[in-house]
């Protein structure tokens, strides 16, 4: 049976049972996440499926070509000019909304797990970037790509969130599959309902006229983003990926700010959820007898799937989510860290170092570094060595 638990309660039990949670998190070394719209609401981004939503606006804009939300992204709205041409309004008005907007608090936090070296890997419905953004390499960005003769390759191990369902800061081309980063200009077009050439069909072409021989059809740029029934163009590498990540057997699953709706994303849940449950399922009640005993600590923290979101998931999930926390995923990561903090300090401390400007500088770095810091005194007329040793202060990244 899954487990709610309330995240602003008052009950004492279901707030120690939030905190072995969190202590739970803190121990695994090998979590998956997986995450959907919720974690970026509080980023700014428009909830385009809202009544109040960008969606909504381009249904009053086109109120015979979108009936549902669904409808801007199923693959089928490119079998006609209209619906494409609304599509194309519809990206750049979103992707200028998902620029003004900064990562959440979730995203920091999954940023720490990695930095923790907990994190084994991010998969997100998300097109937003915002866990790049976090400073997460994503799927979708040129870093993590090998661009071979035929298609881009994912370099597996370079790659900490697994973009679903693509990347609106990105363009490919519909026939020749070329792929760029999304410009104002590209945006531009995109606004006007026009897609813009691509250039790597255009220079085929041109090469061609210039020796004479026939001209190229040119394909013409969309955005990078993956619709409903149609095939991610990197679906191979991302179940690759998959895989990979299942046989290195994650320790904990948690699912952040999703539904579980679309189908593709519950086969992802049940395989992580599966491979997590082989390490063997927590025991609730030992954990919450271990609890009422402050002075011992549970002893099984892993194999654990837990879903943060505000609804409750569906029957289909029993024996598959040990654990509901309804609420804001911004909050309960909070909770964690609190409790992270209070538990292990030593993981938030930072080396930090006098620069030349007299100002304390956090270094990364855990190596000596002798730092000479010269200041310039009036003293005898030219500067003179003040300090020639390591200065450090450990502070709490707060
Ligand atoms: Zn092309």
């Amino acid at each position: 049976m899954v487990k709610t638990l309330c995240i602003s309660t008052t009950d004492t039990t279901t707030r120690q049972t939030l905190d072995w949670l969190s202590q739970s998190v803190i121990k695994c070394k090998r979590i998956v996440l997986i995450t959907g719209a919720g974690i970026s609401c509080s980023s700014g981004i428009p909830d385009f499926r809202s009544s109040d939503g960008l969606y909504n606006l381009v249904k009053q804009q086109h109120p015979d070509v979108v009936t549902k939300g669904r409808d801007l992204f199923d693959a089928s709205l490119f079998r006609d000019p209209t619906s494409t041409a609304v599509f194309y309004t519809f990206i750049s008005q979103l992707k200028h909304s998902v620029d003004r907007a900064a990562p959440s608090a979730t995203h920091l936090f999954i940023k720490t797990l990695d930095s923790k070296h907990k994190l084994l890997r991010s998969y997100t419905q998300n097109i937003d970037g915002l866990e790049e953004r976090a400073g997460l390499v994503g799927s979708s960005c040129w870093e993590a790509g090998t661009y071979g003769k035929e298609r881009l390759q994912i370099r597996m191990k370079d790659v900490k969130s697994v973009e679903l369902h693509g990347s609106i800061h990105r363009v490919r081309c519909a026939l020749c599959s070329a792929n760029f980063p999304c410009t104002e200009q590209h945006l531009d077009k995109f606004e006007k309902g026009v897609p813009p050439p691509c250039p790597e069909c255009s220079s085929r072409s041109e090469a061609r006229i210039a020796r004479s021989a026939r001209r190229l059809t040119i394909g013409t740029l969309r955005p990078a983003v993956v619709l409903y029934n149609e095939p991610h163009p990197l679906g191979d590498d991302i179940g690759a990926i998959q895989s990979s990540d299942i046989s290195r057997r994650p320790d904990m699953l948690i699912i952040m700010g999703t539904s579980l709706k679309v189908h593709g994303l519950k086969l992802l849940v049940k395989d992580f959820a599966k491979a997590v449950h082989e390490l063997g399922s927590p025991n609730t009640a030992q954990a919450l007898s271990t609890l009422s005993d402050r002075q011992k600590k549970p002893n099984k923290s892993s194999g654990m799937v837990i879903l943060v979101n505000k609804t409750p998931p569906s029957g289909e999930w029993e024996g598959i989510i040990d654990y509901h926390v309804a609420g804001e995923t911004d909050k309960w990561v909070e909770k964690v860290m609190e409790k992270w903090r209070s538990i292990k300090p030593s993981d938030f401390e930072r080396q930090t170092t006098l620069n030349h400007a007299g100002l304390f500088s956090p270094s990364t770095e855990l190596k000596a570094v002798k730092e000479v810091i010269r200041v310039n005194r009036k003293t005898a007329g030219k500067p003179v060595l003040l300090l020639s040793l390591p200065l450090y202060v450990s502070l709490l990244i707060c």
